[in-house]
């Protein structure tokens, strides 16, 4: 099986938390990886050249590889614009598969610009695409609200997709109900398939060990985020929460810090995010800033000491897919303290793992983590914690349901000897 795998606007290998190199990254890295180990099996994955260093065909194993491909200035350009670009990168990657002869069964794409692309050449060679939008833009608009800039295009082409992909894969329920409720689009379309977790990266390190290794007082109470910094994120109501925490003088909090991880590596990253801009000021202007550590962002083997070292790590967001994050932490067994949204709601069980608050509401952050302080949580056990989630979410079950839905797919194109889509409804409805 010879899989095109599309990413246009994100190499899944550059370095993470930066503001557009993330859960979707992973995913590809992780997905791309355990579906190398299925025989007979070979996957390029195309994406954008961003710098002129890295043009060309890169092997990340023998089955799978990475091709640039050119698609407007060869440098970093915010997702938002890359839109009038995919024209060229199209063409481009159409070329390059006439030219080397390759012929590919399927066509995975990630993210709404590279459905667009996969839309092209599942036309041009008249193979099944599916895809996986990592996020919906009229959920984000939803949860955002004056906050929402994304291209205007982006909400009537995730509609499209919608209509033109043979399947849609998706990370959550929530998001599936809420598609369902949005569009008149048959349930057959949408296939949940969960991310996993890489157990060999995440797992737990003793407190004290990971603490002192990262040169964190042990008798600080510490509380972690980890992610992308963008308005939908949530990060700000955690800052907000600080300063609730500050300005009432809750003594118990008195040594609570947060760490926070992602943002970038250079200064430049976090001038250039406006986002952060925008909490930097508050926390100068009611003087918290010796509540808040920002360290940048971190390789994902360097992540266990953050997520092991801290009490609890804080999930914000106002909207997710799914959110890794959560699954890491849980793998290192630290609990999670999070906005009550989407499929968090299945993955944290109150008391257990973790605990919630009612999203974009700091005063709810407050009180929920000083319960969790009082009410001893930080005794949860970890290993079963760490148990319970590794049970249920692996990128090799990720990676196997993916694959079997693959060939389904390509059973059904040999069953009713199609050339182009949709195929017979009834066929495709014993999916649902
Ligand atoms: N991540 C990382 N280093 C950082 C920040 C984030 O490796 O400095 C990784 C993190 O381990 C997780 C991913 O980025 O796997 C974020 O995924 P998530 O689904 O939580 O958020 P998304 O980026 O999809 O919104």
């Amino acid at each position: 099986m010879n899989i095109c795998l599309i990413s246009y606007h994100s190499c899944p290998f550059s370095p993470l938390g930066f503001e557009s190199t993330g859960g979707m990254n992973v995913y590809i890295r992780e997905l791309s990886s355990e579906l190398s180990n299925f025989p007979n099996l070979n996957i390029d994955i195309f994406t954008r050249i961003q710098d002129r260093k890295l043009e060309g065909i890169r092997y990340i194993s023998d089955k799978v590889r990475i091709i640039h491909i050119k698609g407007g200035p060869a440098q970093y350009i915010d997702k938002k614009n890359l839109y009038k670009h995919i024209g060229e990168f199209s063409k481009r990657l159409l070329e390059f598969i006439s030219l080397n002869g390759i012929s590919y069964e399927i066509i995975y794409s990630h993210y709404w610009l590279s459905g667009l692309i996969g839309e092209k050449i599942k036309r041009k060679f008249k193979i099944p695409l599916v895809h996986n939008y990592h996020t919906l833009a009229f959920l984000k608009k939803k949860a955002i609200k004056r906050e929402y800039r994304e291209n205007p295009n982006r909400i009537k082409m995730e509609e499209f997709l919608l209509n033109v992909c043979d399947k849609i894969i998706l990370s959550s329920e929530n998001e599936k109900e809420n598609i369902l409720k949005e569009y008149k689009i048959p349930c057959w379309k949408l296939k949940i398939i969960y991310p996993g977790v890489n157990y060999k990266i995440f797992y737990s390190v003793d407190k004290l060990i990971a603490r002192k290794s990262l040169r964190i007082n042990h008798q600080n109470k510490i509380v972690l985020y980890v992610g992308r910094i963008e308005p939908v994120k949530g990060l700000f109501t955690i800052i907000k929460a600080l300063n609730i925490i500050k300005r009432e003088k809750i003594s118990e909090l008195e040594n609570l810090k947060l760490i926070v991880v992602g943002g970038g590596k250079r200064e430049s990253d976090f001038q250039r995010n406006s986002e952060i801009s925008k909490i930097m000021d508050f926390i100068n202007e009611n003087n918290i800033g010796d509540k808040v550590i920002f360290i940048g962002s971190r390789e994902q083997n360097d992540l266990r000491n953050y997520y092991s070292a801290s009490d609890a790590l804080i999930v914000p967001s106002l909207y997710e897919s799914f959110g890794l994050v959560t699954i890491e932490a849980l793998a290192c067994g630290t609990p999670v303290i999070a906005s009550k949204i989407g499929e968090l709601r299945k993955i944290i069980h109150e008391n257990k793992n973790g605990l919630y608050f009612t999203p974009d509401n700091p005063a709810s952050l407050v009180e929920t983590i000083l319960y969790f302080y009082k009410n001893r949580a930080s005794l949860w056990k970890r290993d079963k914690i760490r148990k319970d989630i590794i049970n249920k979410f692996t990128w090799e079950k990720t990676a196997e349901e993916t694959f079997n839905l693959f060939k389904k797919i390509l059973k059904i194109y040999k069953f009713e000897k199609r050339a182009y889509l949709p195929p017979n409804y009834n066929t495709m409805k014993s999916f649902c």
